[in-house]
């Protein structure tokens, strides 16, 4: 076994980018303890007020706990009986975009994003908001993370003293694997908990979406983060697991405030749209709603097998060089292929801090990276790298095949080019944005420059980083 964790750690307080003035909310928590574990909560099926859709089927394996409802019921129920004073608001992850046409069998991309947002707002939400905002803050956080990570390594391969960062000595643990799946983080935490120091610490951008919405958002808001119901539309089952785990919550104690409330399947989507009469290809296009509502191109890959890498190689590319990276595609990562590898030397500037990665004066910083899709391609990886026969310093894992775009709450389909149709139309998505880079993202410069400083930063951590349970959590097959 050749992959050795060193002692757990935080990498804190550095970062390649500007430091920038903070002004913080005045309504953001303290950090708090973890909190008790959500009970259940029981409910009628049908909420009162009658008006209730005709149960769409609800995930398999959802809400397993006796008497609990399912959460799309629960998203409903806080729709048709509104609180005054709250505001319930909801994110859609990349992937749903191109597969919730199939729910009104239409072609995958045949129904656009607006056209969803005008859909869920007639449904009743407040607010929608893209979820790309928070894969572009995963860039920012997970690439800082991977840089301080390959820093450290140096130091030490040097004999060097290894950076301290916030009272720890940084990780020097690489490969680095990818933390946005919550499959491969439970498989990690059951089978392969010697792994649980090779994850990076990011939240997925589901759950970075969340904090930022009971805490940022909240705060821009005027309102408490009990005020705000975070509800997602996610194209995977295990989000639901994902979003009750029990740390994710900005208020401790009994009625904890979960930083996302409900979780909803791109399917289960689709079924209530059905069941309203809300046919969204004729609707008209709305916005997402800003000012965290708005992503890149290259956040909008997340939905596909490769697209985290791509997107974190345009920006480290450019946080090492000084420079956009030539090309902005990056073919060796893209496909359906289970795995993927590729070398990329990231040429480095005068003065640059990063020269210490070089292997040689001049020679750039290289970095071997790797995709794997489907948890049978994921133990290849790790058998792999633990005998030595694959060396790479950045792993990126999805549990289903294709990536999200295959998820277990994406609608059935008996086409077999499915994930290739759904795949070519995220592609097509980032072709068109006008913002293919994460670190360009003019509103996620504002959320640091207002809220967290820099990457990485100990707010940041504190609000944006998690970490794992050797041995899983209870309904993570949720
Ligand atoms: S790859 Fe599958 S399990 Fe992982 S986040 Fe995407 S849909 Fe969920």
């Amino acid at each position: 076994m050749r992959l050795h964790a060193g002692p757990a750690v935080c990498a804190h307080q550095r970062s390649g980018f500007a430091t920038r003035a903070v002004v913080r909310p005045s309504t953001v928590a303290p950090a708090r303890a973890p909190v008790a574990r959500r009970a259940p909560r029981r409910i009628a099926a049908t909420p009162p007020g009658g008006a209730a859709p005709a149960a769409p089927a609800p995930a398999a394996g959802a809400n397993k706990a006796a008497g609990a409802a399912p959460h799309w019921q629960l998203a409903l129920n806080e729709l048709e009986n509104k609180q005054p004073g709250k505001v319930v608001v909801v994110q859609t992850a990349p992937a749903v975009r191109v597969a919730i046409a199939e729910t009104m069998g239409l072609a995958p991309g045949d129904v656009t994003a607006g056209q969803m947002v005008t859909g869920l707002k007639k449904l009743g939400f407040d607010y929608v908001f893209d979820t790309l905002f928070a894969a572009d803050m995963t860039i920012m956080e997970e690439g800082t993370e991977l840089l301080h990570r390959l820093e450290a390594k140096a130091a030490e391969s040097a004999g060097k003293p290894v950076p301290a960062e916030d009272g720890h000595a940084a990780s020097t643990i690489l490969p680095m694997f990818t933390s946005c799946c919550p499959g491969w983080v439970a498989m990690v935490e059951k089978s392969n908990p010697e792994l649980i120091p090779f994850l990076s610490t990011c939240k997925s951008p589901q759950m970075m979406m969340g904090a930022i919405l009971k805490n940022y958002f909240a705060a821009s808001a005027g309102v408490q983060p009990e005020g705000v119901v975070s509800c997602s539309v996610m194209p995977c089952v295990r989000k639901q697991g994902e979003a009750d785990r029990d740390w994710f919550a900005t208020e401790a104690g009994p009625g904890a405030v979960r930083d996302v409330d409900h979780v909803i399947t791109t399917a289960e989507l689709g079924k209530i749209f059905q069941e309203r009469g809300i046919n969204l290809k004729e609707l008209p296009e709305t916005e997402y709603d800003n000012p965290i509502g708005a992503g890149s191109g290259g956040a909008v890959l997340f939905g596909t097998t490769g697209g985290v890498m791509e997107a974190a190689l345009r920006t480290v590319y450019e946080l090492v060089s000084g420079e956009p990276m030539g090309r902005i595609t990056y073919e060796e990562v893209r496909g359906l292929e289970g795995i993927k590898a590729a070398t990329v030397t990231i040429p480095t500037s005068e003065g640059s801090p990063f020269k210490a990665l070089e292997s040689a004066p001049g020679a750039g910083v290289t970095l071997r990276v790797a995709v794997a899709n489907g948890l049978g391609n994921a133990k290849k990886v790790i058998k792999g790298v633990s005998d030595g026969t694959m060396q790479y310093d950045f792993i990126e894992v999805m549990a289903c095949p294709g990536g999200c775009i295959g998820g277990g709450g994406q609608p059935r389909s008996t086409d077999k080019l499915i994930l290739s149709k759904r795949q070519a139309a995220m592609y097509q998505l980032d072709e068109r944005t006008t913002i293919r880079r994460s670190h360009e993202n003019p509103a996620v410069q504002e959320l640091y420059k207002n809220w967290l400083e820099k990457p990485n930063s100990h707010l940041a951590h504190e609000k944006l980083h998690t970490h794992y349970v050797p041995g899983g959590v209870g309904g993570d097959d949720k």
